[in-house]
């Protein structure tokens, strides 16, 4: 698949990355293609957006939103193009992005330049989320980074474009560092007290340890 760059582009708009998540917890995975996604594209600023009620994660049990915030808060402080939002912590309701993006929208006006930003596996299954047209509606590019173990399909576009008409014209396939860990992968390890170390930063990992995360077996953490 082609990759996409944007080459003139009005710099009197704002551009902002978004990229949504359970980030239960946050890792190396999500921190990398942030950042990646954020230099190759030239952003102004990356907003990580963790669920409240994850509507797509039924019959697991999520930790507590204010942990998974917290973390994220933690993991990105040194990195002074990126931001935290808990516009999805906030709300009763299940996390819908539609319903995200039309808030912020509606909040940011405009003249602002929205990229939405999902891993492969997301990409795969984005024709099922809650109101996908709606949500490209709202952005200007959704844009994917591959993800190891996720492999793309001959005729690839066209059949994203069959599912959902539409995609194309949106789409940015941004190239980034593979890195083969998920939150999944994580959550099992600690349960095994195997080391999550070189996984995800310091001082989630030492967050995870002093409030007892994800230690407790019984509780499903494959899912
Ligand atoms: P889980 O294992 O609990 O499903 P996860 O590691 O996939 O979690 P999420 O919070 O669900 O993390 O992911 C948020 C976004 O980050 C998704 O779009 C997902 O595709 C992407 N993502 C997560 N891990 C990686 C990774 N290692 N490489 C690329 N993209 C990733």
């Amino acid at each position: 698949m082609e990759v996409y760059r944007i080459q003139d582009r009005r710099r009197e708009m704002r551009h902002i990355g978004l990229i949504g998540g359970t980030f239960d917890p946050i890792h190396y995975g999500h921190l990398v293609i942030a950042e990646e996604v954020r230099a190759t594209l030239h952003l102004d600023e990356m907003v990580f957006i963790p669920a409240g009620h994850p509507p797509h994660k039924p019959g697991r049990n999520v930790t507590p939103a204010i942990h998974r915030l917290t973390m994220v808060q933690l993991a990105i402080a040194s990195n002074p193009y990126f931001r935290v939002s808990r516009i999805e912590i906030d709300r009763p309701t299940p996390s819908y992005t539609v319903e995200t993006l039309r808030i912020l929208r509606q909040q940011w006006g405009t003249n602002i330049a929205l990229y939405f930003v999902i891993g492969w596996d997301s990409l795969e299954d984005f024709h099922t989320w809650y109101e996908p047209t709606g949500i490209l509606e709202h952005i200007n590019h959704l844009v994917a980074v591959r993800r190891p173990g996720y492999v793309e399909e001959p005729a690839y576009n066209q059949l994203l474009e069959e599912r959902l008409p539409g995609i194309m014209q949106r789409l940015l396939v941004i190239p980034a560092p593979q890195l083969e860990i998920s939150a999944t992968e994580l959550r099992q390890r600690v349960a095994e007290e195997r080391p999550i170390k070189y996984q995800t930063p310091e001082i989630v990992e030492q967050y995870i340890q002093e409030h007892a995360l994800y230690q407790d077996k019984t509780k499903d953490a494959r899912k």
